[in-house]
């Protein structure tokens, strides 16, 4: 599949959402240990590197970010 362009963390829709690169280095209250894009419902990519996200349409976010709207995966 073709690469989607990053999302920028100074994004507006990033910032709305305090979407983060890292999400160890959030300092957002909603920030639980553990939470990342890779176990949130929104997210289709892989493990590692970067991947698709619902809230982010055409854009990709890191596997290892997270924001506000973590939601976790159903089982
Ligand atoms: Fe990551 Fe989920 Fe936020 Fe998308 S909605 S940026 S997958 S935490």
């Amino acid at each position: 599949a073709a690469e989607l362009p990053p999302v920028s963390e100074s994004d507006p829709t990033a910032k709305a959402l305090g979407y983060v690169e890292d999400a160890k280095k959030t300092t957002n209250a909603k920030y639980k240990a553990g939470d990342d894009c890779t176990n949130c419902q929104f997210y289709s990519g892989g493990p590692t590197g970067r991947g698709p996200c619902q809230l982010f349409p055409g854009k990709s976010v890191n596997a290892k970010g997270w924001c506000v709207s973590h939601t976790p995966k159903k089982a």
